[in-house]
């Protein structure tokens, strides 16, 4: 068992006050608060190490290069890659997947047919978007049913030998819902199309193991892991990164610059144009390491305790809507709901005046809202330093406001 008060002695920032009331944060979907071992991280990069990498001959430039390659090693190990070149740095997930997306808007032809599904966050539906304009190839959309559970039997008829690239999230950010990332990847591969997913999501409370889902690309950010802003990173198959055109073209990514032509660097720095957030990847890996000294498994596992103690209690409030798949085993730890008749904005800031900090609106899934024909919802994200108390306390404060604004 992990000591739920220990954990939360790592975050400095539950000590805050909003409102005059003890911080209760329940917008981990949105980005996670960082443990002292990170931000530990962060001022010690600065304070010891800070260099340019793969440049210079000097003692602080590789000590830094070693950190940061030591950083992408952790991430190989993680995602059980099965080469740390498969490992590229990034600014987060959006940056990851319009790398992959640029790449194929260049290498896919018109007519060529790119499927996404109807739960994607706005990050996975703009830059396919973008890649089928420059390329005349068709996007499709995968629908889902009334709990965001995606109808894989229209999926399976929508395959075909046009089908080049199915992009789908692992975890949806609106509703939590896993969905079958391994049976997409596996129907995709038989029609010869690449696998991208959105892991923004899954890779915060999920073990994700990229070879056991045989996906081709995985994309995910570092601040929804424990870890800082403005760095993330893409797992891609060798051969594939290697066919991929370069994203970005500047420094650090080429072998030889001639202006008639320029020879491109090896993987993964093909993929790393300038300068790249070394003190960011760096703090990434603590945050990886972070996540293994409390366990995947053990923080998975209470995080599900808080899902289930929140849907009880909210279940039981009267007029009460509920989104998401009812399945609590496809479901990691987001609740979005409504109150009958009550704008969501409402809601969240009178939460918000009792220090409880939820998200409403459309959580970059407005299509998702559209599907329903509402404005948003309330969403409460649970990480492993929330409590049973902070969870009662929000029913608490939804009976209230419910009396408030009804
Ligand atoms: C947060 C999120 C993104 C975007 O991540 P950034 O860190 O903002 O790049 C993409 N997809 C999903 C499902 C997300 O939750």
């Amino acid at each position: 068992m992990i000591n739920i008060q220990d954990i939360r002695e790592d975050f400095p920032i539950l000590q805050r006050r909003v409102h005059d009331r003890p911080l209760i944060y329940f917008d981990n979907a949105a980005t996670s608060q960082t443990p002292t071992e990170v931000i530990d991280s962060i001022v010690h990069y600065y304070t010891h190490l800070n260099a340019n990498i793969h440049r210079g001959v000097h003692a602080l430039s590789q000590e830094a290069t070693e950190a940061y390659e030591q950083a992408r090693h952790k991430l190989q190990l993680h995602f059980n890659a099965k080469h740390a070149r498969e490992i590229v740095f990034t600014a987060g997930t959006t940056h990851g997947i319009n790398l992959v997306a640029s790449g194929y808007g260049q290498l896919l032809k018109a007519g060529d047919e790119i499927v996404i599904s109807a739960s994607e966050h706005h990050s996975n539906i703009v830059p396919w978007q973008l890649a089928a304009a420059h390329s005349g190839a068709v996007l499709r959309v995968i629908p889902m049913d009334a709990h965001g559970v995606l109808d894989m039997q229209a999926y399976t008829a929508m395959l075909n030998e046009r089908t080049r690239v199915v992009s789908v999230q692992h975890v949806s950010n609106a509703m939590g819902n896993i969905h079958p990332i391994a049976r997409i990847t596996e129907l995709a591969h038989q029609v010869g199309a690449v696998v991208v997913i959105d892991g923004a999501q899954s890779a915060p409370h999920i073990q994700v193991d990229v070879q056991a889902l045989d996906v081709d690309f995985y994309a995910v950010s570092a601040h929804k892991m424990y870890g800082p802003t403005g760095i993330g990173a893409l797992y891609g198959k060798e051969e594939l990164l290697n066919t991929l055109p370069p994203y970005q073209g500047g420094g650090e990514m080429i072998k030889e610059v001639h202006f008639q032509a320029s020879t491109y660097a090896d993987l993964p720095y093909k993929f790393e144009a300038g300068t790249p957030n070394i003190c960011g990847a760096i703090a990434f890996g603590t945050a990886i390491d972070y996540m293994h000294f409390i366990g995947l498994e053990a923080m998975a596992a209470h995080e599900h305790a808080l899902l289930q103690h929140a849907l009880e209690g909210l279940q039981s409030i009267e007029g009460i809507e509920l989104y998401g798949n009812p399945n609590l085993n496809e479901r990691t730890a987001v609740i979005s709901f409504n109150l009958k008749g009550i704008h969501p904005y409402d809601v969240g800031t009178l939460l918000d005046q009792m220090g409880i900090a939820v998200r409403t609106g459309h959580h970059c899934a407005q299509p998702v809202m559209d599907c329903y024909h509402i404005p948003g919802t309330i969403r409460a994200s649970f990480a492993v330093y929330n409590t049973f108390e902070e969870i009662d306390l929000l029913i608490e404060g939804v009976k209230k406001a419910k009396r408030m604004l009804a």
